[in-house]
């Protein structure tokens, strides 16, 4: 149908046909269906979380695509439907059903209709989501809401007529944006429309439960139109079944949705955030195949380049317990323009006074946040670097603490990486400076009589080992402990044999001692991350922990050989071993926190 087929060309539609298989049946079936074609089981919870709008062959789901076979144009699928309606071209399509713009020639206006495609035309579930839509949709009457018009049955088949909205699609417009964002200006008005729209719905016991970028209209003059109330709920006409029944995109569904617990409005805040994080963000928080998990256990992290504000309001949409959230989208509405404050985080009680006033600052809503005219684009408040303005004050010893916050914050030790990493930090310097005065006591007094030579191997083990074993202790998890214990002596191991190794293989003969202790340290850096990548039983974290704690093992052997060259030669050798213990110590697990960090994890 080469015909249809360009019709198909919005950027929306262009994604990958998939696969999945039925629960109930394991027919294979495209992962957009709503309905298993053999059985009749409902797919939409098995759809591919990734893919909100997938390819669909139209020519097999649109009644009138199957009359014009030979179609080779728009024009050929003009048709005729109830004597009334002229058929125009195809606006869109989703799982549920195919839309097109119509002329109503007894009107003379356009009209949108959407067929139920004819493969479901006699499968009882799909005809009874496709009434239920007509039902949640005629009983809604908000400038803000698309206009439903009737639902007709037809011997071409099953469709409902409702006001055509000459504009796009949030999705078709985040496509042209660059990186698909949107500035805060144009979220707050999008988001802040939705919530007109869901707090009317919510009121008239309507929830949407398919809130998302495509299912959002917006007309050429800039007023937002929520569309699609395929799964919608209407709450008091519920039975159990579609109160407890598994509907939605994964991507964009609140954890007690993906449960399969009663939702409520709260339900639509949860997709209104993960829609105001994508256009933010220019990505939703979690996407693939394990989004539904993340949904249910992960918690995002703040979006870089979006003021502390915006990412309050968008991460309380986001929490996992409904009551967590804004309370309804009435609320929400009123923090988004700025009429109510969201207030300040929990502080530490050493904060300095102004300090605490500027952060109050921050999270008061940007003037911008007060409705402007449709499309009027506002550029977004300037934001600090790093949060700290110059002011005018004298500098006081509260800067210098507020400085260190900010450092420690960077670094990823105050805000995200919490007091287990602190005390990370803090045991594995000491269990350096503990590892190298065991050597110098071992070399002084021990019972074993190791040549220098010996010793310098064999401290990479005690050093390793030991720096494991203070990781795993400040994490008091037995199975940590043991971990890093382990990994630490194998970094150890291989950071004493692989030297060797490389002038055997390379033949050169005189590898520096810097480069030796950079190479050792960099190695046993990376055996501990790598231990903590296992702990955590995740790939991403295993490599992101490889290299971090590589590049924590460079940077603690750096300073070692930094005070070496400053002090000119090891005149004091005991302090040197604390020193460099001390260091590695430090850096290893400091790049780890910083390997929790979220902004790292993305
Ligand atoms: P589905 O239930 O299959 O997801 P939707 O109702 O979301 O179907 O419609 C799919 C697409 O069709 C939308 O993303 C939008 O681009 C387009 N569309 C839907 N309704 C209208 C309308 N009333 N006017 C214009 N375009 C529409
Ligand atoms: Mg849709």
């Amino acid at each position: 149908m080469p015909g249809l087929s360009t019709l198909n060309s919005r950027p929306e539609h262009r994604e990958r046909d998939r696969l999945m298989h039925c629960d109930k049946c394991h027919a294979e079936n495209r992962d957009d269906a709503n309905f298993c074609y053999r059985c009749g089981q409902s797919v939409v919870h098995l759809r591919a979380a990734d893919k909100e709008e997938a390819e669909i062959d139209t020519a097999s789901l649109s009644p009138i695509a199957a009359a014009e076979e030979s179609a080779t144009s728009k024009q050929a699928t003009r048709r005729v439907m109830s004597g009334r309606y002229e058929l125009r071209e195809m606006l869109g399509h989703g799982g549920m059903g195919v839309v097109y713009r119509a002329c109503d020639h007894q009107l003379g206006m356009d009209v949108a209709i959407k067929f139920l495609p004819v493969q479901f035309a006699a499968n009882f579930m799909a005809v009874e989501c496709f009434k239920r839509e007509a039902r949640a949709a005629m009983r809604l009457s908000h400038p803000n809401i698309v206009r439903f018009y009737n639902f007709e049955e037809m011997a071409e088949g099953k469709y409902l007529l409702m006001e055509f909205i000459g504009g796009e699609s949030l999705a078709l417009i985040a496509s042209r944006k660059p990186e698909r964002r949107f500035a805060e200006s144009e979220v707050i008005r999008y988001a802040g429309e939705v919530c007109d729209a869901l707090k009317y719905a919510h009121a008239e016991n309507v929830v949407h439960r398919d809130i998302k970028p495509s299912n959002i209209l917006v007309t050429p003059d800039g007023r937002v139109k929520l569309a699609d109330f395929g799964i919608a709920l209407i709450k008091e006409t519920a039975t159990d079944e579609a109160e407890n029944e598994i509907a939605g995109t994964p991507t964009y569904m609140s954890p007690e949705q993906i449960l399969g617990k009663p939702v409520d409005g709260k339900s639509d805040i949860y997709s209104l955030g993960v829609t105001m994080y994508e256009m933010l963000a220019g990505q939703p928080p979690f996407r693939g195949k394990d989004a539904r998990d993340r949904h249910i256990h992960e918690m995002p992290g703040p979006i870089q380049g979006v003021t502390d504000w915006m990412n309050a309001i968008v991460l309380k949409c986001l929490r996992k317990e409904p009551e967590a959230r804004w309370q309804d989208a009435a609320e929400l509405k009123d923090v988004l323009t700025g009429k109510k404050d969201i207030g300040i985080p929990i502080r530490s009680k050493y904060e300095p006074e102004w300090a605490r006033a500027e952060a109050e600052r921050r999270m008061r809503a940007p003037t911008s946040a007060v409705p402007q005219a449709p499309n009027g684009e506002v550029k977004p408040p300037e934001q600090a670097r790093f949060g700290l303005e110059r002011t005018p004050r004298p500098f006081t010893q509260s800067d210098v603490r507020e400085r260190v916050e900010k450092i420690k914050r960077f670094a990823g030790f105050a805000e995200h990486a919490s007091e287990r990493e602190q005390a990370r930090m803090a045991f594995g310097t000491l269990a350096g400076i503990v590892g190298g005065i065991a050597i110098v006591l071992g070399d002084r007094y021990g019972p074993w009589r190791l040549s220098h030579a010996m010793l310098l191997h064999l401290s990479w083990i005690i050093y390793a080992a030991l720096i494991g074993l203070a990781i795993g202790a400040a994490q008091r998890k037995p199975a940590k402990l043991l971990l890093s214990f382990i990994f630490g002596i194998m970094g150890g191991l291989v950071a004493w044999l692989l030297p060797g190794w490389i002038r055997a293989a390379t033949g050169e003969a005189r590898l520096g001692s810097a480069q030796v202790g950079f190479f050792c340290s960099a190695v046993i850096g990376s055996f501990l991350g790598m231990s903590d990548g296992v702990y955590e039983r995740s790939l991403t974290y295993f490599v992101r922990c490889l290299l971090w704690g590589g590049l924590g093992g460079v940077i603690g052997i750096a300073v070692f050989w930094g005070i070496k060259y400053a002090f000119s030669a090891f005149w004091l050798p005991p302090l040197n071993w604390v020193v460099a213990g001390g260091a590695l110590g430090f850096f290893i697990n400091m790049s780890l926190g910083l390997a929790k960090k979220p902004w790292m994890k993305r």
